[in-house]
């Protein structure tokens, strides 16, 4: 007898486009089979110890994000406060000086001792067009740790306290912190957020990233953890190791550390061998922060083309040394000089190591202005995975005063921006991803981004959309025959909604809402225990590999 039976419901398999099913069957926790029409009924109660009616409702696959930094979403989810918000057609705050009430009134609410960070700062929406000054920021809010975050994550500024505490003197400095500059401190900041964190925020975090996780329909998540070249010194590997592999979802963890030697102890713990993402391994910066490394300058009459944070020569070694000892790679790169530099280092790789290569399914995040030739290299010659974030570009086009490409960029780059129909007109594999916690965890505005994109030649499908985070997620982890899609014999990871995408207007994906989320044929709840007990309930879950 099965465990469960589902019916009246609109299954879609997402195998291959349009496929569907009425019901199917979950035997210890995987799909045992799938129905064209409902079985009779009095098969319904014969069948199995329950079922479910599902009343119309649409089924999915559950969805994977494929770039996510966990323990930062978690920190940042009880430590900080966004600080630009988006309301009825307009940014808020606009200028420095409404900036300053902000901090002003958030210092006098908490005690001393408390840092202040904000996240999501939108520069291009502040009159200004800058982050404050270490002296603006120790005026406004004297003796205080105070951080602000830009919304790319890759700019930062500091009060004389926070450059302190970062092991940097704070005398001719003006606080404000980019990649390109030589003391790029963002591991170190990371360090000090979490070090902030005592065990009640950290578990108070994790169960409200899970809860929205939960909520959006997510059910894996690929963890790009760790900044320090030490691990061992790493407190976000640390949590991965100690948390991570009880929590409820499926993490997967890609340690952001330089050199594969110093991961035997994590390879241990993990499905896969996994190396890279951002931190360690960003080959440039961002375009908010001017620090993606572009052929032409940025606009404005400067000769800032961005910087390479790594070479290839720099980072060869480093993918040498993985490729050997057959570990999957993820590398950041978003200019076009930075896609082409790490271009060069794969083809290098694939010189040395020919077919080989191509098993480990190496990958290449963000990817967002690649030239025409570029995308034929890393698709068609280098089998390259790419892992993009569209739904930035969304919110960047749409909403009013962001528009950061086309402030920042020569109009030639602005057209290159994730050509996702080109790549997978190549055969290209994309994966579906929010780099939360610099975008939301949600998948649906990543979607949203993708069949809405504002380059209208390169919007894909809902089918297309939905397979990046489904089957595309799976496939990066090498679990494509395990989940990712419905079918019989795989887990039976799948989401519940009252509304169908495949039947909604594009405009209004954003909104879709999930119902239900299953894991291995249970229903995941959202939880609101205090923080000792949902610490126990963790404590004492199963232990998974990630
Ligand atoms: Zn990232």
């Amino acid at each position: 007898m099965e465990d469960l039976l589902i019916y009246n419901a609109k299954i879609y398999s997402l195998e291959k486009e349009g496929e569907n099913f009425s019901a199917m069957t979950i035997k210890n926790g995987r799909i045992t089979e799938l129905y064209p029409d409902n079985p009779p009924l009095d098969c319904i109660r014969k069948m199995s110890r329950n079922s479910i009616d599902a009343e119309n409702q649409t089924i999915l696959p559950g969805l994977i994000d494929s770039h996510m930094h966990f323990v930062m979403t978690v920190a940042m989810s009880v430590l900080s406060t966004p600080i630009s918000v988006y309301q009825d057609g307009e940014f808020s705050p606009k200028n420095l000086a409404e900036v300053k009430e902000i901090i002003k009134t958030n210092s006098q609410v908490s005690s001393k001792s408390t840092p202040l960070i904000f996240n999501n700062y939108v520069i291009p929406t502040i009159e200004e067009n800058r982050l404050p000054t270490r002296m603006e920021l120790d005026q406004w809010a004297p003796n205080r740790l105070i951080t602000i975050i830009a919304i790319d994550g890759h700019s930062f500024s500091l009060s004389s306290e926070g450059l302190r505490k970062l092991g940097i003197n704070p005398e001719n400095h003006d606080g404000i912190l980019n990649e390109d500059m030589e003391e790029f401190n963002m591991d170190k900041l990371v360090n000090l957020f979490t070090s902030t964190l005592n065990i009640k925020l950290l578990v108070e975090g994790i169960q409200k990233t899970i809860n929205s996780a939960i909520d959006k329909g997510l059910v894996g998540l690929h963890c790009l953890e760790g900044f320090q070249d030490d691990p061992s010194a790493d407190l976000s590997l640390k949590v991965m190791k100690l948390v991570g592999r009880k929590i409820p979802l499926k993490l997967r963890l890609y340690p952001q550390v330089k050199h594969v030697s110093k991961l035997n102890p994590y390879f241990k713990k993990m499905r896969s061998r996994r190396i890279g993402g951002c931190g360690a391994w960003d080959m440039d910066g961002a375009v908010g922060a001017k620090t993606a490394a572009f052929e032409k300058p940025y606009l404005g009459g400067s000769d800032n083309y961005g910087s390479l944070l790594l070479t290839k020569d720099e980072i060869f070694p480093l993918m040498y040394a993985a490729q050997s000892s057959g570990t999957q790679i993820t590398t950041h790169a978003i200019g076009t000089t930075a896609i082409n530099e790490l271009l060069e280092a794969h083809t290098l790789l694939k010189t040395e190591f020919g077919i080989d290569t191509k098993n480990l399914r190496h990958r290449i995040d963000h990817f967002e202005f690649p030239t025409k030739e570029a995308i034929d290299r890393a698709i068609t010659d280098l089998d390259l995975l790419i892992v993009p974030q569209p739904g930035f570009n969304w919110v960047d086009a749409n909403y009013p005063g962001m528009n950061t490409y086309n402030k920042f960029l020569d109009p030639e780059i602005v057209q290159r921006q994730n050509p996702m129909k080109t790549i997978i007109g190549k055969g290209g594999i994309i994966c579906g991803s929010s780099d939360s916690p610099v975008q939301s965890l949600d998948p649906w505005l990543q979607i949203h981004g993708m069949v809405n994109f504002p380059i209208e030649s390169e919007r894909i499908s809902i089918y297309e959309a939905l397979r990046t985070y489904t089957y595309n997620g799976a496939y990066a982890t090498f679990e494509e025959n395990d989940r990712g899609t419905i079918k019989s014999g795989k887990y039976a990871d799948f989401i519940m909604l009252s509304q169908d995408p495949f039947d909604t207007n594009p405009e209004n994906l954003l909104y879709i809402k999930v119902n239900k989320t299953f894991i291995n044929g249970i229903e995941l709840k959202k939880t609101n225990l205090a923080p000792i007990p949902y610490l126990v309930k963790l404590l004492f879950s199963k232990t998974n590999l990630i």
